[in-house]
């Protein structure tokens, strides 16, 4: 029997991690499909703080690891399938085997949201990708224009990082403002190599046929019309859906599927504590879900020793 498992490894999930581990609670923490979560396909992250130089995002989830670890929490390279909140011990499934545990701290973070355009899933891996540190230099890729989608910071940072490898990098935004934090969307607009293009959505992405990228349908949502852009590649960065499937009908959540957390990182099943991007969709920063899962640890902490007495 755990003490507690915590579901999710990226910030919120090791900082509860590090947190449960000093607490001498043994935390078993569930890697998931991406371990280190979101912040492993970011380049640098400038706005954790204790960086003054930025830190690449998959070395600061190494060290939260190792920092988690070395007070003995314990990884598993796994992830739960199904999960019973309904009776306590709570049961896990995970790669098919059961695990039963006291309390649950929930950080299963989000992953990213498609375009839910044709061509989009025929050619993903084929010019189609999510993230631009993953897939920049790949040779496709080189020398040629290159289109990002989305106006946030995380379509700035793309489409920064791009004029690194492409010819010209296409800003498609569907507004004629960024979204995207002022320093960032600064840094953006004044590098020529990035070219917006406002008050546009992509419709369609092209040609399966070809079995590669080789442009985008755009639609004008002012002038309307529809308009062919050449790229070799369109890299997608419209947010974040919360990875919250398998609590569905098991925890409170949204009308979007993010968990409401109640007062600070409890939820509304006593022993199963929340934190992170998958129940925050307002702030959604590293250092704030670093933040929820030190509350979230010590909820859990608290709660069981208040059942321990
Ligand atoms: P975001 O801030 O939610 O921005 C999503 C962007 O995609 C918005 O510009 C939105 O347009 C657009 N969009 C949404 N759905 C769309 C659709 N179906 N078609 C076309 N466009 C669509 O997401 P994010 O950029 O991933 O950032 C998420 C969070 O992480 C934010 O809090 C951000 O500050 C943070 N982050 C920070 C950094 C950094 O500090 N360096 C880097 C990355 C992310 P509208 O603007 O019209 O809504």
């Amino acid at each position: 029997m755990e003490k507690v498992v915590v579901i999710g490894s990226g910030c919120a999930g090791w900082t509860a991690a590090l947190y449960t581990a000093r607490a001498n609670l043994r935390p078993l923490v569930l890697l998931g499909n991406q371990p280190g979560g979101l912040l492993t396909t970011t380049s640098i992250v400038e706005n954790f703080p204790g960086f003054p130089e930025g830190v690449d995002g998959y070395e600061l989830m190494a060290r939260m690891q190792k920092q988690a670890e070395r007070f003995g929490a314990r990884a598993s390279f796994s992830a739960a399938e199904k999960v019973d909140f309904s009776k306590r011990p709570f049961a896990l499934t995970v790669d098919g085997e059961q695990i039963e545990t006291e309390t649950v701290i929930i950080a299963t973070g989000a992953s990213h949201r498609r375009l839910g355009v044709p061509g989009e899933d025929l050619l993903e891996t084929k010019g189609v990708t999510y993230c631009a540190t993953c897939d920049g230099a790949l040779p496709m890729f080189r020398n040629q224009p290159l289109v990002v989608v989305g106006g946030g910071d995380s379509a700035c940072e793309e489409a920064l990082y791009l004029t690194r490898f492409g010819s010209e990098i296409f800003l498609v935004h569907r507004r004629n403002m960024l979204r995207a934090s002022k320093i960032m969307a600064e840094r953006t607009l004044s590098n020529p190599g990035i070219k917006p293009v406002w008050d546009s959505v992509v419709t369609e992405i092209l040609d399966p046929i070809q079995d590669k990228v080789t442009g985008v349908k755009l639609r004008h949502l002012k002038a309307g019309g529809e308009s062919v852009l050449n790229c070799a590649g369109v890299f997608v960065a419209v947010g974040h859906v919360p990875s919250t499937d398998i609590f569905k009908g098991q925890i409170e959540m949204d009308t979007h599927g993010y968990i409401l957390p109640r007062r600070g990182a409890a939820t509304n099943v006593p022993g199963v504590f929340v934190a992170g991007d998958c129940a925050d969709r307002v702030y959604r920063q590293a250092v704030t879900a670093a933040g929820m899962g030190c509350a979230a640890a010590i909820e859990a902490e608290r709660f069981l020793s208040a059942e321990n007495q």
